[in-house]
């Protein structure tokens, strides 16, 4: 493999979480201050500590992280975020494990970090990503960080959490960030606002090609990566990647003009990890040069602006007992069809009219 030349945008900064007037009490900056030098130093340790805290619900943990992360958005945004998706079984773990390996030996600055974005979560309130062993390899090597994401919650929860969990990998001198998670949908939407390139990993001749297509996420794709196409896969591997190529011709009016690279990989073999590598490097030359690396960080800063919003608007009103209680006979109406879920949030709605 080749060494690596990406270099990463010193131009976005991620803005401070909170305004440092707003953050409570002495003990939580004091506690903040001594995790952040530790952080930054690049602890493990003192990073896991960190994303605990992050990963909880108490309040007082969240105090303390809005600390946390507001000291350390200055170290921010020094990586190469990278989402990976793909059906369950495609082999994002043993491709990431490889690839990951692969960098880390071939670049002695880089650092690798594998979060995961798991959306089991949501739907089973178990987890497909956590029940495996997973990356072994990779996560014995000190210059490698492997988290899966907070199971429970929301997908857009868990999306936040993963926001926060990857900005704090950034101060802790990750350089390149791979977000991974399970090509179901709404996950690839959300994984999206995370990362600057979105890699595809397509099985070969298994129309996986069309299924994404169906589900927009060739749409949102930068790379597309039929993996397992190492011998004797690689003549479907080859059918599977023309047949993607002439897919996505249909969408030509993409908001950039960068045509998804198609390759071959396998994580098995190592087979494409250099023409990856160059199709990320291009990437990012590419759109650095055009201006839409910056404008794509900038306008996800606007959306977690938004969304943070909301979901702050929506815990203070759980505060209110009346609201509450509202809420609960409403979602149970909704839940059992005697109500529909827009006359129902009107409702709500309506009730707010003059408090706020
Ligand atoms: P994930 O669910 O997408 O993370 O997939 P895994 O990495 O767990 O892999 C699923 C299965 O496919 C495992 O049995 C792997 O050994 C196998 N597998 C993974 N990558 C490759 C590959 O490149 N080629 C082949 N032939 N098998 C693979």
């Amino acid at each position: 493999m080749a060494k690596k030349a990406l270099h990463i945008s010193k131009g976005v900064k991620e803005a401070p979480s909170v305004n440092p007037s707003l953050q409570t009490g002495k003990r939580t900056s004091r506690t903040s201050t001594e995790l952040v030098k530790e952080i930054i130093k690049g602890n493990r340790t003192a990073l896991a500590q960190g994303i605990t805290m992050i990963e909880s619900n108490t309040a007082a943990d969240q105090n303390h992280a809005r600390a946390l992360l507001n000291e350390l958005m200055p170290y921010t945004g020094n990586s190469f975020r990278i989402g990976v998706t793909g059906v369950p079984g495609v082999g994002k773990s043993t491709f990431l494990e490889a690839y990951g390996n692969e960098l880390l030996k071939s670049d002695e600055d880089a650092r690798v970090a594998v979060l995961a974005v798991d959306p089991s979560s949501e739907i089973s309130k178990g987890s497909i990503l956590g029940d495996k062993t997973r990356m072994m390899e990779l996560g014995k090597h000190d210059r490698a960080f492997i988290r899966p994401s907070a199971s429970g919650g929301n997908l857009g929860g868990i999306a936040k959490k993963t926001r926060e969990v990857m900005l704090l990998c950034e101060a802790a001198g990750y350089n390149y960030i791979f977000i991974e998670t399970v090509g179901v949908g709404q996950s690839e939407t959300l994984v999206s606002k995370l990362v600057d390139c979105f890699l595809f990993l397509a099985m070969p001749g298994t129309g996986d090609e069309l299924q994404g297509l169906k589900k927009g996420i060739m749409e949102m794709a930068d790379i597309i990566a039929v993996n397992k196409s190492e011998p004797p896969n690689t003549t479907s591997g080859e059918r599977s990647a023309l047949s993607i190529r002439s897919a996505l011709q249909l969408f030509s009016s993409k908001e950039f003009d960068w045509y998804p690279a198609v390759l071959l990989t396998s994580g098995l073999t190592g087979l494409g990890f250099n023409e990856l590598d160059a199709a990320l490097d291009r990437f990012q030359r590419h759109s650095q040069a055009k201006g839409w690396f910056d404008k794509k960080r900038k306008d996800q800063q606007a959306y977690w602006f938004e969304n943070s919003i909301r979901e702050g608007v929506f815990e203070l009103l759980q505060e209110d007992i009346d609201w509450q209680k509202r809420y609960e006979k409403l979602s149970k109406a909704v839940a059992e069809g005697s109500l529909n879920p827009f006359q129902a949030s009107a409702e709500m709605i309506k009730s707010l009219k003059g408090k706020v």
